[in-house]
């Protein structure tokens, strides 16, 4: 028999790929979490039946989410992960060498359960208890409202505008990140696709630009959203990526990420830049 998994990205398009055992399928409080093995991606994490990471190609979204930021930020110490629960993004925030604590608040037990037990590439800061990070269950949402002047760098690694994650792409929101940040601080998000998610990333573009002096758009490519074209959202206090140098910063060894992207990557195709004009 052949089993296959499909994530739905639109009524009429979906990605689909072939799976040789399903090894986790259950239900938290928030979402359906299941782990399969695929023959393409190897494991993969599906949460409420959508593609969020798999060990063959996880290497370019979680590089992507934590260099770029820590990288623009020149000395960034404390750092937030909203979500996240997999791991992937607090296994690369811990590398920085500056960085000397990573608060991680995921409001799913179940996700980082699941990761530590069948994701064990991703979830190894976790897994290994690294001392810089402090993992906390609860709600993003709420953690950002109570926090204040506290974090150089601030993660939004969230799933779909939709279910839990539906609070972490509105006005309120932002404006409770900008308060959260230092006085030179800086936030990036996962904001989708650019080509499928329209009225989201103008929505989103236009409430960050309120809020922040900088706003800025990344890509990356992303084999398991349909699309494969994924961006990413920064809203900043004070720096811009055109300002990094790297020349005294960390070298880090990286599969995806490199210093050319550090400033490439937010070069955008004409339509993206309409987009979020
Ligand atoms: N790379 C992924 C993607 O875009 O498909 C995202 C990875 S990560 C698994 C997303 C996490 O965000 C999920 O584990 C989900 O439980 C968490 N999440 C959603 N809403 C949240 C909230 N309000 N507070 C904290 N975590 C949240």
């Amino acid at each position: 028999m052949q089993l296959w998994c499909t994530e739905n990205e639109t009524e009429y398009l979906g990605l689909t790929t072939r799976v040789k055992e399903t090894l986790f399928a259950g239900k938290s409080e928030f979402q359906d979490v299941a782990v399969v093995d695929t023959y393409q991606f190897g494991r993969m994490l599906v949460l409420d039946g959508v593609f969020q990471t798999s060990i063959a190609e996880e290497f370019v979204y979680h590089e992507m989410i934590a260099h770029i930021p820590l990288f623009i930020h020149p000395n960034p110490k404390k750092v937030l992960v909203i979500g996240g629960g997999d791991g992937g993004a607090v296994r690369e925030v811990v590398r920085h060498d500056t960085v000397e604590k990573v608060e991680m608040v995921e409001i799913d037990g179940l996700v980082v359960e699941v990761s530590k037990k069948y994701l064990p590439q991703i979830s190894k800061a976790m897994l290994e208890n690294n001392p810089k990070l402090d993992l906390k269950i609860g709600d993003g949402i709420g953690h950002m409202a109570a926090a204040e002047n506290e974090y150089d760098v601030i993660i939004v690694d969230c799933s779909d505008p939709i279910g839990p994650g539906e609070g972490l792409f509105t006005h309120a929101f932002y404006q409770n990140v900008y308060k959260a940040l230092k006085p030179d601080g800086l936030f990036v998000q996962q904001t989708e696709s650019p080509f499928y998610h329209q009225p989201l990333i103008r929505r989103l573009s236009k409430d960050i630009k309120d809020i922040f002096p900088i706003h800025e758009m990344y890509l990356a490519h992303i084999p398991i959203y349909p699309g494969g074209m994924h961006c990413f959202t920064i809203g900043s206090k004070k720096y811009a990526s055109k300002d990094v140098d790297l020349s005294n910063r960390q070298k880090l060894e990286t599969k995806y990420y490199n210093e050319e992207l550090q400033k490439a990557a937010f070069a955008l195709p004409n339509f993206v830049k309409e987009l979020i004009k």
